[in-house]
């Protein structure tokens, strides 16, 4: 067995090229992601979380376009793949769960046809087989009465039901990473739960390694092993679960925490808030991508882009000043 991790992903820049220029929406992102691991992708809308997953999917837009990088699957860089290549790992060892699983079903097909159009794309299993398995599935994410509900469509599905329904197809292949993109955001907080659950139970089953895309960070705490901020195109924090939140380094992983609402908080006091809006990705380069929202900043973040650096083993911040320095600077840590 390989002691490499199962994904590698290095310096991916993926670019959007539209009429007014283009958009550097994944700007040299670099991660890597063993089996049994879960990694949260954090950030605002619009800061890459999504374009960085659907890159490793290969499921971009046509003015959409890989420009750099590589993406490790087992040693193997599906960056440079032809899309025919690519039909045969997606669904089979990379599969996802998109955040609305009512338009990720088709309404006018049964639920037991989908599954097993999944389950017939990869495996060779007679038609009494692929029904038998796609029943064990539904069975396997608590889909109560699995062969009944085989004949339902879509929209006799509660949503949590749809949710764990799309979990089933995911999973019916034992692919080796499953990418989870705002997997609970359409459901209500208590199934949303249940499907964070389900998810954190099959992994322990079946050792699947999961990327989980989400703007939520008490989900990224609960689900995660290690955790990668994105701003703007750009990873600007990269380390362990435990150490983004014992020690954060970037101000804007402060921001982030900051405004994640407490039990103990006043009711009467307005949530905290990162002042300003995200860059024009169209704009980026040469500069900090946070400077014109960030309290720290200098000259210097105005006219280069910070390098990521290791701050601590593990831990990767792209800052040009220590936490000491940016003490100095802005009298007092807003974590
Ligand atoms: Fe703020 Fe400058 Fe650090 Fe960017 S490089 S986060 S602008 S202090």
């Amino acid at each position: 067995m390989s002691d490499k991790p199962l994904l590698q992903v290095k310096d991916l820049k993926t670019h959007f090229f539209t009429a007014s220029g283009v958009a550097k929406a994944v700007d040299g992102v670099t991660f890597s992601l063993d089996s049994g691991q879960t990694l949260g992708i954090v950030g605002e809308s619009g800061s890459g979380k999504s374009v960085t997953s659907n890159s490793i999917m290969r499921l971009l837009p046509k003015n959409g376009r890989i420009v750099g990088g590589e993406i490790l699957f087992e040693d193997k860089d599906i960056a440079k793949l032809k899309i025919s290549d690519m039909l045969d790992i997606r669904g089979k060892d990379i599969s996802m769960i998109f955040q609305d699983p009512m338009t990720a079903l088709d309404p006018v097909f049964t639920i037991g046809s989908q599954i097993m159009e999944v389950i017939n794309a990869h495996q060779k299993l007679s038609k009494k087989e692929a029904r038998d398995y796609a029943i064990k599935v539904l069975g396997m994410v608590g889909i109560p009465d699995p062969e009944k509900r085989l004949k339902s469509y879509p929209h006799e599905f509660s949503g949590g039901m749809r949710q764990r329904v799309i979990i089933a197809m995911a999973i019916a292949c034992h692919p080796k990473l499953i990418i989870a993109d705002e997997p609970t955001t359409a459901l209500d907080v208590t199934v949303q739960a249940q499907v964070l659950n389900l998810l954190k139970d099959l992994q322990k089953e079946t050792g699947t390694a999961i990327i989980l895309v989400t703007h939520n960070l008490g989900v990224v705490w609960r689900m995660c092993d290690s955790v990668m901020v994105m701003y703007a195109g750009k990873t600007v924090e990269y380390t362990d679960v435990r150490t983004l939140y014992s020690n954060p380094r970037h101000p804007y992983t402060w921001g982030l925490l900051k405004s994640m609402p407490k039990i103990t908080d006043d009711p009467n006091v307005p949530l905290a808030s990162i002042p300003g809006t995200p860059p024009d990705l169209k704009l980026t380069g040469g500069s900090c991508n946070f400077h014109n929202r960030c309290k720290y900043c200098q000259k210097i973040c105005m006219q280069e882009s910070p390098q990521m650096k290791e701050v601590e083993p593990g831990h990767f911040v792209a800052c040009h000043f220590s936490k000491e320095e940016l003490e100095k600077i802005g009298g007092s840590i807003d974590e």
